[in-house]
């Protein structure tokens, strides 16, 4: 059985016929009757449906502090300094490999944010019936459409043709396999199935566990590193702080999705059966040998700077960590991230706010012009 994560930073207290709740500085008064019976019927799925957002009283706390999180993490990408982006992108100081990194960063992401965002709204966030859930689902979705405004901004400052880049990824075998592999148990579910049923619900705990910690937690990892590794040689480094806060995003939603995960197993053990188990890893497994395959196309010699056994060893530590968060077998011997240069700068933009370093880069950007501080806010 899988370990539950669940960190209570919540105090209660009982005050009459109200019951008080205090989570990071603030509290809550709640009518004690109403809110036993709210938190009664709060299930993962299958549980009592309010057209209220009822988020309190919380059940699923560790959800909530995940929300609270990403929003402390909320970023804007069109007031990202792009101007050394594009003198760099109209010179002759690029290689055509470093050049083929930034258009496929392009060109696989603007689909790829599509499919988290359809899937997490119409396939994740439409079945759970808890309110915080839905509500750190919703924030998700949010996310989804910053990461692909941040495309926008990149696509539009280096002057690309968006359908001159999407045609030449279209055909490309590694990205189309990649997406139908994701996306084919998606139209049933949209459909809305009966998840009293015990097939159904795996189906469900399958499309979370597909686009959670296959597709963010191991598909995208390897890109974000070939171009985090131009921004650490100085190169393309406003696409590169873009992909430094998205992937912190996505940190966040493999922690939902995990969360969410967990909560649904331990509501509904008849899901975590030894062949569901089994299949999960199979469907990782299948992922990881398409990410491998697009790695291949992606850097198809070692260049950047880094070398593509570092890089399908890196596919396999990332799908090791998300396996064995989850309890289950991993699927390789790799044991050690092969950029741990990277883990660096993961951890060190955690510390830095992005409206405090702002504040610079808009007064020395050429590119941003008439934004109002109090816009963001
Ligand atoms: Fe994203
Ligand atoms: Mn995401």
């Amino acid at each position: 059985m899988i370990e539950i994560l669940e960190k209570p930073e919540i105090a209660e207290k009982e005050e009459g016929k109200h019951v008080i709740y205090t989570f990071q500085n603030r509290t809550f008064r709640l009518d004690k009757e109403k809110a036993r019976e709210r938190l009664q019927g709060k299930r993962v799925i299958n549980g009592l449906r309010s057209a209220e957002l009822n988020v309190l009283p919380l059940k699923y706390h560790e959800a909530y502090r995940i929300y609270k999180q990403m929003k402390a993490n909320h970023w804007e990408p069109d007031v990202i300094d792009m101007t050394k982006d594009c003198s760099l992108w109209n010179s002759n100081k690029l290689s055509n490999r470093e050049r083929w990194i930034i258009e496929m960063g392009v060109g696989y992401f603007s689909a790829a944010e599509g499919i988290v965002g359809d899937s997490v709204l119409h396939v994740i966030e439409d079945n759970l019936t808890a309110a915080e859930l839905k509500h750190a689902s919703l924030r998700q979705i949010a996310e989804e459409s910053i990461h692909m405004d941040s495309l926008l901004h990149i696509i539009s400052s280096l002057n690309i043709d968006l359908d001159e880049v999407t045609a030449k990824f279209q055909d490309i075998p590694s990205i189309k396999k990649k997406n139908a592999y994701i996306t084919r148990q998606m139209p049933e579910l949209k459909m809305g199935i009966d998840l009293t049923v015990t097939a159904n619900k795996q189906k469900f705990a399958k499309a979370i566990f597909g686009i959670t910690q296959v597709m963010e937690g191991t598909q995208f990892y390897a890109l974000f590193a070939m171009i985090l590794s131009l921004q650490r040689q100085n190169k393309m480094t406003g696409i590169g702080q873009m992909f430094q806060y998205t992937l912190r995003d996505e940190s966040n939603h493999i922690a939902l999705g995990r969360y969410i995960l967990e909560q649904l197993i331990n509501e509904n053990p008849d899901i975590w059966t030894d062949e569901f188990q089994q299949e999960l890893v199979e469907f990782m497994r299948e992922g990881v040998a398409l990410e491998k395959e697009f790695v291949q196309d992606c850097l198809p010699e070692d260049s950047v700077g880094l070398t593509q056994k570092d890089f399908l060893e890196y596919v396999d530590y990332n799908a090791d960590r998300r396996l064995s968060s989850l309890g289950l077998p991993t699927l390789s011997n790799v044991k050690q991230n092969p950029f741990l240069w990277l883990d660096e700068v993961i951890f060190l933009k955690k510390e830095k706010n992005f409206f405090e370093t702002r504040v610079t880069e808009y007064q020395t950007s050429g590119s941003v012009k008439n934004t109002n501080e109090d816009d963001l806010i």
